[in-house]
């Protein structure tokens, strides 16, 4: 059997993919493989994908074209993630050096996939799970020695018209709370001091089990006592599921940052619909108004497409309205591309790639404008950071205030891992620039 010793990982998409990435290099470290960030010496390439976007997967198919046509590549191939799962067998035809196509919900396969590529020389897949029963999320191999990902479900049930995820990581499925509390406390014992709990829509975590009787706001609070996590954040969310008793535990829970993924995705009610986003415009502002005044300091997150079929330019313009008046802390701003598979892919994808283009512009300016005074309203104030490493360009440290603005600063390597206070009195892109306050730091976590 072919032996191989060291592997080149790359993950492209959202921290869910992240955090299985995170999990199968655990588990080829676990089978005493190298990571190396050197394709060249590596034995094993593994791309784990992602095909919300068209750009996304171009650039995979790219990467994957190019190690195709190079005439001395030795390496085993490996597809795992979204576009493993929504091209299946077929990634196989167009790339004929791919060794081996794992799916999203097939995971724990890769170690017996391997050992098939090996020992057979055969093209191997493993896209047939619904859902991943036995993952073991402890093996993760974190690089991150302060903040962690924690799924606490996984798939989509909400079949946005636009979305492949419920086709390419299947139905949701909460994992049962006392194994997402026993990962949080394994966490916290190894000094982590913040976790995010991911998956597709954490809002509705537990409904699919009504028997365990806890939802969502009911799992933070399980989870605000583990002594040694300081921040509990959580992605994502969508508006529909954000319960009134979810806004009350931002507001009470200490611990759970104030910040909220709220994502619009279009400011007319027609194109919500069109959407499947099961929201009106006027049901999502109702929502903001009402976490607003329960949590006045929350600082609200979005995702923006533009150019969705049918748009005109007052739809866009009433999106373009939406955001100046929520001014979002964080957006995440698209124009529409037809992904197959899903409905959305059947309807005249109508609106000109140049209007799509010109409208993204005008909404990027516009965030640009929004978040460059929302920085610079907080010059002079205090804000509180936990800091998460030393910057990697300068010599300054790296960390983030609960409502996830980017906080950069001078001080002691030795406070990595601490809440400090920092005095804001610059800022440049995306950044507050700061010193740490005279006073002491505001808790020492270690
Ligand atoms: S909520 Fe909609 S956009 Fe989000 S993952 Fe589910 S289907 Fe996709």
């Amino acid at each position: 059997m072919r032996e191989i010793k060291k592997f080149f990982f790359r993950t492209y998409g959202c921290q869910m993919n992240e955090l299985d990435s995170e999990i199968m290099v655990g588990m080829l470290e676990k089978r005493g493989l190298t990571c190396t960030d050197d394709e060249e010496e590596a034995d094993l390439l593994i791309f784990n994908t992602c095909s919300i976007r068209d750009l996304a997967e171009r650039k995979v198919m790219g990467k994957l074209g190019q190690l195709g046509r190079s005439p001395n590549r030795r390496q085993i191939i490996g597809v795992t993630g979204c576009m493993a799962m929504a091209k299946k067998e077929s990634l196989f035809r167009k790339l004929p050096h791919v060794n081996f196509v794992i799916g999203t919900n097939n995971i724990s396969d890769l170690g017996e996939v391997l050992d098939e590529v090996l020992s057979t020389g055969r093209q191997t897949i493993r896209v047939d799970k619904q859902f991943e029963e036995n993952l073991d999320y402890l093996i993760a191999k974190r690089d991150d020695p302060v903040k962690a990902f924690v799924s606490i479900s996984r798939g989509c049930d909400k079949f946005c018209t636009y979305c492949v995820v419920p086709y390419t990581r299947g139905q949701e499925v909460s994992r049962a709370p006392e194994a997402i509390y026993e990962e949080c406390l394994k966490l916290a014992g190894q000094g982590y001091k913040e976790i995010t709990l991911l998956g597709q829509n954490v809002n509705s975590y537990g409904k699919d089990h009504p028997e365990w009787g806890i939802l969502f706001h009911d799992l933070l609070a399980k989870l605000e006592p583990i002594s040694g996590i300081e921040r509990i954040r959580f992605m994502t969310s969508h508006p529909v599921d954000i319960t009134l008793d979810l806004m009350q535990a931002i507001r009470d829970l200490k611990k759970v940052c104030e910040f909220v993924h709220f994502p619009l995705q279009a400011g007319s009610s027609r194109i919500l619909r069109k959407m499947n986003r099961c929201y009106t415009l006027e049901s999502y502002l109702e929502k903001v108004e009402q976490l607003r005044s329960l949590v006045p300091n929350v600082a609200l997150g979005t995702d923006i497409i533009v150019g969705f079929p049918t748009e005109t330019e007052e739809e866009f313009q009433a999106t373009y309205n939406v955001f100046e008046q929520i001014r979002y802390s964080v957006a995440f701003l698209f124009a529409y591309s037809a992904r197959k598979g899903t409905p959305a892919f059947r309807w005249k994808d109508d609106v000109p790639e140049e209007v799509k283009q010109e409208r993204l512009q005008r909404l990027l300016a516009l965030y640009a404008r929004t978040s460059e005074e929302d920085r610079q309203s907080l010059l002079g104030s205090e804000v509180e950071v936990l800091v998460e490493k030393p910057n990697r360009d300068s010599n300054l440290l790296k960390g983030r205030t609960s409502c996830w603005k980017n906080v950069l600063f001078p001080g002691d390597h030795s406070l990595v891992g601490t809440l400090v206070r920092v005095k804001v009195d610059g800022y440049n892109h995306q950044t507050l620039l700061g010193k740490i306050s005279e006073k002491e730091p505001l808790a020492i976590l270690t």
